[in-house]
């Protein structure tokens, strides 16, 4: 079964939200046209911060961009960001979100942050995003969204190493670049661990072809 992963798609991530990344708004119109296509699941996930969250530099009296040891794990920390119920934490307007079977949250915990919306950073805790995937038996998983290099990346080399095949949808996602290559050392790193990666135009020939296949079927 095909799933797809909406990963953090939310005003904040997009420009002018408080952790922007840069064309974030560019990949909407993408992600609008993907809800529509055959998957068999739709999940996404939201950033989901409680306002003393260990990521938000404001709560160490640091900057953004420094970074802390929390629990021997090292984190960067950010503008606070995705607060749970504020306008930044809702998902980017002009996304219709109707299509959406399933929202997991991830970052719930103020003491530990969550990029890979399966697991915490010390992968203590899952977010249940696993068992629902097994549950609805999803084994590909389709991913796009925010960010490349860091929610994108956790994601998918977590899909791989939990037995899923993970196919990464390049320009359905941006990344956030604190170093120029991020993003393109990200999309290696997951292809050499054994994801897939592709584009926009390659996967609506893929699904087309697949539904080509199925009506010749007797
Ligand atoms: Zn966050």
């Amino acid at each position: 079964m095909k799933a797809l992963l909406l990963v953090d798609i939310q005003n904040d991530f997009l420009p002018g939200g408080a952790l922007a990344v840069q064309d974030g708004d560019k990949i909407i119109p993408l992600i609008n046209q993907l809800v529509h296509y055959p998957f068999d699941i739709i999940v996404a996930t939201k950033d989901w911060h409680p306002s003393i969250h260990c990521s938000f530099a404001n709560n160490h009296n640091k900057e953004p961009g420094e970074h802390v040891q929390l629990s021997g794990i090292d984190q960067i920390l950010w503008p606070a960001h995705c607060i749970q119920g504020s306008k930044g934490s809702e998902f980017a307007s002009g996304w219709d979100t109707t299509s959406i079977d399933k929202v997991i949250y991830k970052g719930t915990d103020p003491m530990i942050d969550s990029y890979s919306t399966f697991f915490d950073n010390e992968h203590l805790k899952s977010t249940g995003l696993e068992d629902y995937l097994k549950d609805k038996g999803g084994n590909e998983i389709y991913v796009a969204g925010l960010a490349t290099d860091y929610c994108v990346k956790y994601s998918v080399l977590d899909a791989l190493q939990l037995g899923f095949t993970p196919y990464v949808i390049v320009d359905a996602c941006r990344g956030v670049n604190l170093k120029e290559n991020d993003s393109r050392e990200a999309l290696e790193l997951m292809q050499r661990g054994g994801a897939i990666l592709i584009t926009f135009a390659d996967l609506y020939d893929q699904l087309n072809k697949i539904r080509s296949m199925k009506g010749k079927e007797p």
